[in-house]
């Protein structure tokens, strides 16, 4: 008799899209001609730049000759745009990354999701509240997030971020062994300072606890004082894995492809304490379970960093945040309360009143029809918040924000 994995049993079912699809179904059926505007998934809608299809072109036509096909690719990645990645992601920052600890991925939600594999099933975990939920959930497929009572995991630690703190966790007061940053936020849209990351640094360093930093969002940062690596913070190498992704920054979100970085220095420990590299442990991990990123995706990635790419990519980037601007504009001039919006692509909005996250996301829908993300589907402490992402059409995005003028006034 093959056993099921009953750990995945205790998952609840995500039905946050879901629920979301079938109430926005439900009003269309009793509102056939309401034209919906969604500001509600995490998906890019501007098309690839010329650069990235350019060189994906070139890379399909080398696949039809002999001469120039490609076959399997290195499990690390092609040289050529790890080193793109060493040069231009972090060397202009003072980051002195060498590139077999560059792990070029099929985009970060596989590594975010997988990378727990490296430890111990008995860790425990800190997370901030709201978050991205594949950190939970990978966590908890194998065992290591305990129970699930009242909507918390038994072994994880919830780190609230909210109005009242400033959307900045609070450093534990005690030690836990592997902890998920996610800056900037999704869902709140909002950054962490060189300051409070370094207080985190070196939390880790005095804990030995291993941060997971999730930068997907980085190339939206548009302050020039916010880290867009928590390599800049000194001690980093020691302590922390980074994920990059080239879907939000270049709209690879249909390519895939992204990067992870395992530094030479990061150690974790045996039961004996004896310390352990994991750059290597990683290694043979991707080299047993993963065959590589596809050739096209790669030499699409590395277009990017030419000057015509960088160029592009930023005007697509600006794009998006003129239509985050506009919305924290109006909702603000609306007497409304919104965080970030400024150095990432969402905009995280208090509900007015207290009101609850579904309440408002029906009245928005019902009334401006306008379709949200209710803050609580990404955890507790997101009750009282929705989502609203700046991805759209900004023809669309302008004609949301006329329509919630409309309903508010
Ligand atoms: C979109 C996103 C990612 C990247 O996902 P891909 O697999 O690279 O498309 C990673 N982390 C967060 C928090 C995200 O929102």
């Amino acid at each position: 008799m093959a056993l099921v994995n009953e750990h995945f049993l205790k998952l609840p079912n995500n039905y946050l899209f879901a629920d979301i699809a079938k109430k926005v179904n439900a009003f269309k059926v009793s509102h056939p001609h309401a034209d919906v505007i969604s500001l509600g998934i995490g998906d890019v809608t501007q098309p690839l730049c010329p650069a990235v299809i350019e060189a994906m072109h070139k890379a399909v036509d080398e696949m039809g000759t002999e001469a120039t096909f490609r076959g399997y690719g290195p499990e690390q990645g092609y040289l050529f745009l790890r080193e793109a990645i060493v040069k231009n992601d972090f060397l202009p920052r003072g980051i002195h990354l060498d590139p077999s600890e560059i792990f070029v991925n099929d985009g970060a939600k596989s590594d975010t999701g997988n990378i727990q594999e490296l430890v111990r099933w008995d860790n425990s975990v800190g997370v901030t509240d709201p978050i991205y939920p594949v950190y939970i959930d990978s966590n908890a497929m194998i065992g290591r997030a305990g129970t699930l009572n009242d909507g918390k995991w038994s072994n994880v630690l919830y780190m609230p971020c909210t109005a009242e703190n400033n959307f900045t966790p609070q450093i534990p007061d005690r030690r836990v062994d592997i902890i998920y940053l996610c800056y900037p936020n999704n869902p709140t849209g909002t950054v962490i300072s060189k300051e409070e990351l370094r207080k985190w640094v070196n939390y880790a360093l005095r804990n030995d606890t291993l941060i997971f930093y999730d930068a997907a969002y980085e190339a939206y940062i548009q302050d020039p004082d916010i880290p867009h690596s928590i390599y800049e913070i000194k001690g980093a190498r020691k302590v922390a894995v980074e994920f990059h992704s080239y879907s939000k920054t270049a709209g690879f979100t249909g390519v895939r492809c992204g990067y992870t970085v395992v530094p030479k220095e990061l150690t974790a420990a045996t039961l004996t304490g004896e310390r352990v590299a994991l750059n290597p442990l990683w290694n043979r991990r991707q080299c047993t379970k993963f065959n590589g990123t596809s050739y096209i995706s790669q030499r699409a990635a590395e277009a990017i960093y030419t000057p015509e790419g960088k160029e592009q990519v930023k005007q697509t980037i600006q794009y998006y945040m003129n239509n985050a601007k506009h919305m924290r504009e109006t909702l603000t001039s609306l007497g409304i309360t919104v965080y970030g919006g400024e150095n990432a692509p969402y905009l995280w909005v208090k509900t007015p009143d207290g009101m609850g996250s579904w309440k408002f996301f029906e009245q928005m829908l019902y009334e401006a029809h306008v379709v949200c993300t209710p803050g609580v589907g990404f955890g507790p402490s997101g009750e009282g918040y929705i989502r609203l992402t700046a991805f759209g059409d900004s023809k669309d995005c302008e004609e949301a924000m006329r329509r919630i003028i409309k309903w508010l006034k």
